[in-house]
């Protein structure tokens, strides 16, 4: 049997080699079905699966853009893409995000804010630390970068089957003492930005998770919703994932049948506040231990 450590380190490898094929997808005209595609195709190849939609999320948008089904959204010179995923193995979930610029380099101080706060964010890591810690370093890095973090997104713990597990890692000092635990597996996630610092909820984004799973009366939901339950569990999922085994017309009524009884709850897209500005993301899950273990390297 393998240790729950080797099943972390087992998914953090996948995701880590997902993002950096991915990150090779993100040519001009490339099509954001096809990006996600593939990369779910090389996630299932190394035997690993979804930890949750493949996120591609353009310029101003910081974050939950999955592609909608028969989406037709290409990639267009000068767009700064975050491209974020999720491996999971029997639930153990790495968490892993790059941001690429499409055809130019005129954002690299950008890109470099929030991969650099990382880094800086990932020295720190060990038993013992504040969160907050963690949270002002990663803000004094993007700010001497002359970018402001995102400070309504955040880091997060993760735990079997738990994506956003039940302790932030802010990306600024907002006074949470709570100190990191040897064994504890968390995501780091600075969010750079142009604009305010502050994300709103935009538009749906067709990223679902199981909320409040209870019994339905209809007999198509009722179908839908135990194949989500089975293939899922409580982790984040696409409508197109669901396109496998149901028609696209039964799959948009048995979710909102389900949204409207609070069964399934889908998340809005997060746009950052200030319409024009340019948002930048780097992510790694990171083992909690002296020294820490990156998992997703
Ligand atoms: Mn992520
Ligand atoms: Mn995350």
């Amino acid at each position: 049997m393998e240790s729950e450590l080797e099943l972390w380190k087992k998914s953090g490898k996948i995701a880590s080699e997902a993002r950096e094929y991915g990150k090779e997808l993100l040519k001009e005209n490339a099509n954001f079905l096809d990006i996600s595609n593939k990369i779910e195709e090389f996630i299932a190849k190394k035997q690993g699966k979804p930890g949750f939609p493949v996120q591609i999320s353009l310029n101003s948008l910081a974050a939950h853009y999955t592609p909608f089904p028969e989406d037709k959204s290409v990639l267009q010179k000068g767009d700064l893409v975050k491209l974020d995923l999720g491996v999971h193995i029997e639930g153990y979930i790495g968490d892993t995000a790059l941001t690429h610029e499409v055809s130019t380099n005129k954002n690299q101080d950008l890109i470099k804010a929030s991969k650099e706060a990382l880094n800086e964010a990932i020295k720190l890591c060990k038993p013992g630390v504040k969160v907050c810690e963690i949270g002002e370093v990663v803000n004094e890095t993007i700010n001497s970068f002359g970018f402001k973090p995102i400070k309504n997104l955040s880091g997060h713990k993760v735990d079997r089957y738990i994506l956003h597990s039940n302790i932030s890692i802010p990306n600024f000092n907002n006074g949470d003492k709570t100190k990191l635990e040897e064994g504890m597996v968390i995501a780091i996630e600075p969010f750079a930005t142009t604009g305010l610092g502050l994300v709103k909820e935009g538009k749906l984004s067709s990223n679902y998770r199981l909320h409040n799973p209870k019994p339905v009366r209809d007999p198509i939901s009722r179908e839908v919703l135990k194949f989500i339950e089975k293939e899922f569990s409580t982790l984040p999922f696409a409508k197109r994932y669901l396109l496998v085994k149901f028609p696209l017309s039964k799959v948009n009524f048995a979710l909102s049948n389900l949204e409207k009884q609070n069964i399934v709850y889908q998340y809005p897209q997060l746009p950052e506040k200030q319409e024009d500005c340019l948002v930048s993301q780097h992510e790694h899950t990171i083992y909690i231990t002296d020294p820490a273990i990156v998992l997703t390297k």
